[in-house]
């Protein structure tokens, strides 16, 4: 920390009463996989769904908040793990207002995600990998990025020329090559209910 004279300040109106007050457990539910792999559109399936049943959720996605918050960042490994620490910390912020945090981001390193895992409580990561092959992310190419990286017109692209740690404990694994949204969706609500994240 650059300044030792910053205090924590402890306020009247605490997480556990703002998640009470919203009945449900605050956690963060962390999408990461390749490019394409479904990321952003499950985690909007699973929201979709919360926001139904009636839950407070906020969805965090790679490129927005690569267009606002980290703007200043590129795609160097260094510049990598900085996005990853603060989406992490944002991610918490969000949890401790009570919220269910959905956060799609590639997230290709190990020790990044261990860091984010590390500054929520026990049981509030929820590690979602998609195990979606490579090839299926590189034949549905949404965006054209994958053909612009074999090309070298991208450099440092995760899957191509840029590794992706494959997660050792995920708590849900999604492969969206066999199964629909729906059904992967559904998987995540599951795991929820499971483990008392909701109730209904
Ligand atoms: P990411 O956020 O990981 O980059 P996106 O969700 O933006 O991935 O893109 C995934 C693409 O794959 C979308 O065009 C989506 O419609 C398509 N797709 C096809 N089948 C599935 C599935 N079962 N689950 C998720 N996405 C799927």
């Amino acid at each position: 920390m650059k300044n030792d004279n910053v205090v924590w300040h402890q306020h009247k109106v605490t997480r556990t009463a703002r998640a009470e007050q919203k009945r449900q457990q605050p956690c963060v539910l962390w999408f990461t996989g390749l490019s394409a792999s479904g990321k952003s559109t499950i985690a909007g399936a699973v929201e979709q769904k919360l926001f139904e049943l009636g839950h407070h959720t906020y969805l965090l996605d790679g490129d927005n908040v690569r267009h606002g918050l980290n703007k200043d960042l590129g795609f160097s490994d260094t510049d990598r793990v900085e996005n990853i620490r603060r989406i992490g910390e944002l991610s918490k912020l969000f949890a401790d207002a009570g919220l269910i945090v959905l956060s799609a981001f590639i997230s290709p390193f190990r020790s990044d995600r261990r860091l984010v895992r590390d500054l929520m409580a026990d049981g509030e990561f929820v590690e979602i990998y998609m195990n979606t092959p490579l090839e299926v992310c590189e034949q549905r190419d949404p965006k054209g990025l994958y053909q612009k990286a074999r090309k070298g017109e991208i450099k440092n692209f995760t899957g191509i020329d840029s590794e992706y740690e494959v997660p050792e404990h995920p708590e849900v694994i999604l492969n969206t090559a066999e199964c629909s949204v729906e059904e992967c969706a559904a998987l995540v609500i599951d795991y929820l209910r499971t483990h008392s994240i909701i109730h209904d």
